[in-house]
């Protein structure tokens, strides 16, 4: 496998920089984030994950002209027709409250039986040439309330994945990482870089 030698992480918030950055260690030589080399940030237009994935990292490849790699995750509730999804971020507000977007779900479902979600995670690798490539991570699981746990961030505490009894957020980091969306499309990334 040919590691790309230089990479551009289509992202500015540092928390995902530094859990990207761990995971692309087989597949770089070296990365920079977007924020690092002073990349203006896209507004987020796109309907589905892989829109919005590859239109920021096609925004950072054109802007630096290296290949760059971007994400786009959110959590997708089957019986309130995909939602929050690609809004996941936004549920919780300018203050990032996540205890506030969780109940707001659960809001949402009401009393429905179904309480069946999925986490999903699109990562876009886009060269300056403009060609890209899009690889998919899904985790199915159930909604549970209230919400359990310390660890994780985000919705994680009310998320049950399938086959498990703990939420997310009462898993470490490493039981979380080998259920995790974003880790499955991440070795998705990895087959291609070893294939190509
Ligand atoms: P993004 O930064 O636009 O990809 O937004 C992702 C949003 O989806 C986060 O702010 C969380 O609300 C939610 N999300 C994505 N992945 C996870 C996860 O692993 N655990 C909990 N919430 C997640």
């Amino acid at each position: 496998m040919t590691k790309i030698p230089h990479l551009v992480l289509a992202t500015h918030n540092p928390g995902k920089v530094k859990e990207i950055g761990v995971l692309l260690g087989d597949v770089v030589e070296k990365f920079s984030s977007a924020g690092d080399l002073g990349l203006p940030e896209p507004e987020e237009t796109g309907t589905t994950f892989a829109e919005n994935a590859i239109l920021k990292a096609r925004a950072a490849a054109e802007a630096s002209g290296l290949p760059t790699l971007a994400d786009d995750s959110g959590l997708c509730v089957y019986t309130l027709d995909g939602a929050p999804g690609i809004y996941s971020a936004r549920w919780a507000g300018p203050e990032k409250d996540f205890q506030m977007a969780m109940e707001k779900v659960n809001a949402a479902l009401a009393d429905a039986e179904d309480r069946r979600a999925a986490f999903v995670c699109v990562l876009a690798l886009a060269h300056p040439d403009g060609a890209v490539e899009t690889f998919e991570g899904r985790v199915e699981g159930a909604l549970c309330w209230p919400p359990r746990g310390p660890q994780g961030f985000g919705f994680d505490p009310m998320f049950v994945p399938e086959n498990e009894v703990r939420s997310f957020g009462e898993m470490t980091p490493e039981e979380k990482k080998a259920l995790s969306h974003r880790v499955r499309a991440f070795r998705k990334l990895q087959d291609f870089c070893n294939n190509n």
